[in-house]
C-alpha cells in the first residue's frame, strides 16, 4: 500500500513539474496592453466604417478590418467602479492594473483611499520584464499613472511626477505634461528632471531627442505638448515635429527589446478619450487610427516574435457614441475625412479672432469651412450665429447648460457636422457602456467572454505568471 501511495505521489510530482514547465515555456516574455480611453464599440466601429469609405463614398461593408479589431480573441469588460456605474480612467485603469475595484480619482489605492494596491506593472518588473507606459496625453493622467503610481486624487499631478521618478521601471513617453516636471512650474519648485537625470533616465523632450536614444536606457519622455501641455496635439493638428504613437511604439520596442526577459508595454490613446467628451467625431476617427497603427507594430513585431501577448481594450466607454440617429437608416462616416482641424485649434482661432475684435460672422464661416463644414446652408449658418452670440456672453452656466461646458462655436461645428453624418453623441462624459477587448498570442484565450475590468488584471497576472495574490 505504501509502495502504491509513494508511486501515486510520484505520478503527481511529475505531472506537477510537467505543469509547472509547460506553463513556464508558455508565459508571453513580450506584452502589449493597449488602452483606447473611452474607446467602446461605437469608436471601433467607426474608425472601422471610416477605413472602408473613401471621401464622397459611403461605407457598404466591412471588408477591410482595423487591426484591433483583427485579433483572434473577442470579449467584454464591465467597467463599473466603486462609486458608479459610470466609472473615471483612474478608477478602471487601477482596476485593469491591480484586479481590484476602487472609486473613481482614485489610482492605485483601495477605496480607503490609504491601502496600497499591488500592480501588475511592478510584479512583471520584479520577474524581470522591463516596464515601459506610453500615452498621447501627460504621463501622469489618470490612465497611465495607475500602471506605477499610488495615490488618493488623480488631480496631484505634481506628486504623481515624483512618484514617477522614483518608480523602477525602464521607459515612460508622454505629449507635454513639462509643468510637472519643471522647477519654474512646480509649486514646490522641485526639479524633477534633475531627480529623474540622478536616477539615470535619459530625457527627451523633443521628436529627434527620442528618435535618437540608445537601446537599453532608461527613459522619460515629455514630448512638446498641445497649447494646453496636456497632451501631444490631436493627429489631425499635429506637424513634422510631432511623433505618431506608432513611431513611439516602434523606437520603445527598440529601447526596451534588448531585455532577454521581455518586456510589458502598456500604450494609452488617452486623446481619443478627450475627442468623446467634446462630441468631436473627426478627431475621435483619426486618434483611434493612430492608435490602430501602433497596434499594427505590435502585431509586426508578433510576426517575428510568437512568444508575444496583445491585448487590446477601452478603460471605459466616453461620449454614448451612436451610429445613425432619428429614422433614417445611415450613417456617413466618409464626411469626417473633410474636417481638417480639431475643436481645439478652432478654440484658439476663436480666442485669437476675438482678441483682435475680428470675431465676424464671415470670419467664424471661414473657420466652418477650415474645419471641414463646406457649403454652409442658411439653417447651419442661423445656427452658428446663436453660437457666436452665446459665447459673447461668457455666462458659464448657460454654457453650461447648452453646451457642455464646451466653448459654443466649436461645439455648433462639430454638432452640424454629427448632423451631416447622421451619428448622435448621448453625452460629453463617460458611460456605463462595456467596452471590447480583443487579445492575440500566448494565452489570449483567457481574455474572452463577458468579463470584468479587474479580471483582465487577474488573468494577465495567470498568463504572465506574475505571481501576484489576492
Ligand atoms: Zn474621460
Amino acid at each position: 500500500m505504501f509502495r502504491k501511495l509513494r508511486l501515486s505521489l510520484f505520478v503527481l510530482m511529475v505531472l506537477l513539474v510537467t505543469a509547472f514547465a509547460y506553463a513556464q515555456g508558455n508565459a508571453p516574455k513580450h506584452i502589449f496592453m493597449f488602452i483606447g480611453d473611452g474607446m467602446g464599440v461605437a469608436q471601433r466601429q467607426i474608425a472601422e466604417l471610416q477605413i472602408n469609405s473613401k471621401p464622397g463614398v459611403t461605407a457598404t461593408s466591412q471588408k477591410v478590418r482595423l487591426n484591433m479589431n483583427s485579433l483572434k480573441i473577442l470579449g467584454m469588460n464591465t467597467t463599473y467602479d466603486s462609486s458608479s456605474i459610470v466609472p473615471d480612467s483612474a478608477s478602471t485603469a487601477t482596476s485593469l492594473a491591480s484586479g481590484y475595484k476602487t472609486l473613481s480619482g482614485v489610482i492605485g489605492m483601495k477605496e480607503d483611499k490609504v491601502t496600497k494596491v499591488p500592480l501588475i506593472s511592478e510584479f512583471l518588473k520584479q520577474k524581470g520584464l522591463s516596464v515601459g507606459i506610453i500615452s498621447d496625453v501627460k504621463i501622469v493622467h489618470a490612465t497611465p499613472a495607475a500602471f506605477y503610481a499610488h495615490i488618493d486624487s488623480r488631480n496631484k499631478y505634481d506628486e504623481i511626477a515624483s512618484q514617477l521618478i522614483h518608480s523602477d521601471f525602464d521607459l515612460f513617453v508622454g505629449g507635454g505634461g513639462d509643468k510637472h516636471f519643471n522647477p519654474a512650474r512646480r509649486e514646490d519648485g522641485k526639479d524633477l528632471y534633475a531627480e529623474a537625470a540622478s536616477k539615470g533616465f535619459a530625457l527627451a523632450r523633443t521628436r529627434d531627442e527620442f528618435l535618437s536614444l540608445k537601446k537599453g536606457t532608461k527613459v522619460l519622455a515629455n514630448l512638446p505638448g498641445d497649447v494646453y501641455d496636456e497632451a501631444l496635439p490631436y493627429v489631425m493638428d499635429r506637424t513634422g515635429a510631432d511623433l505618431n504613437l506608432d513611431e513611439i511604439v516602434s523606437k520603445s520596442i527598440d529601447l526596451l527589446s534588448g531585455n532577454p526577459k521581455g518586456f510589458f508595454m502598456v500604450v494609452e490613446g488617452g486623446k481619443i478619450d478627450w475627442a468623446c467628451h467634446a462630441n468631436d467625431t473627426g478627431a475621435a476617427i483619426v486618434n483611434m487610427l493612430d492608435l490602430d497603427k501602433a497596434i499594427g507594430v505590435a502585431l509586426a513585431f508578433k510576426e517575428k516574435n510568437p512568444d508575444t501577448l496583445i491585448i487590446v481594450t477601452g478603460d471605459h466607454e466616453c461620449g454614448g457614441l451612436g451610429l445613425s440617429m432619428g429614422n433614417t437608416y445611415r450613417v456617413n462616416p466618409e464626411l469626417f475625412y473633410s474636417q481638417k482641424i480639431s475643436h481645439e485649434v478652432v478654440d484658439e482661432t476663436i480666442k485669437t479672432l476675438a482678441g483682435k475684435k475680428e470675431l465676424t460672422e464671415e470670419a467664424v464661416f471661414r473657420l466652418a469651412e477650415e474645419f471641414g463644414l463646406a457649403s454652409l446652408t442658411e439653417a447651419e449658418k442661423t445656427a452658428i450665429v446663436k453660437s457666436i452670440a452665446d459665447e459673447q456672453t461668457g455666462d458659464k452656466d448657460l454654457i453650461k447648460t447648452l453646451y457642455g461646458g464646451y466653448r459654443p462655436v466649436s461645439m455648433v461645428f462639430k454638432r452640424l457636422f454629427n448632423t451631416r453624418a447622421n451619428l448622435y453623441w448621448t453625452s460629453y462624459s463617460h458611460t456605463g457602456i462595456p467596452v471590447m477587448l480583443t487579445a492575440e498570442g500566448p494565452g489570449a484565450d483567457r481574455f474572452a467572454g463577458y468579463i470584468d475590468n479587474t479580471d483582465v488584471c487577474r488573468i494577465l497576472n495567470t498568463v504572465a505568471q506574475a505571481e501576484m495574490k489576492w
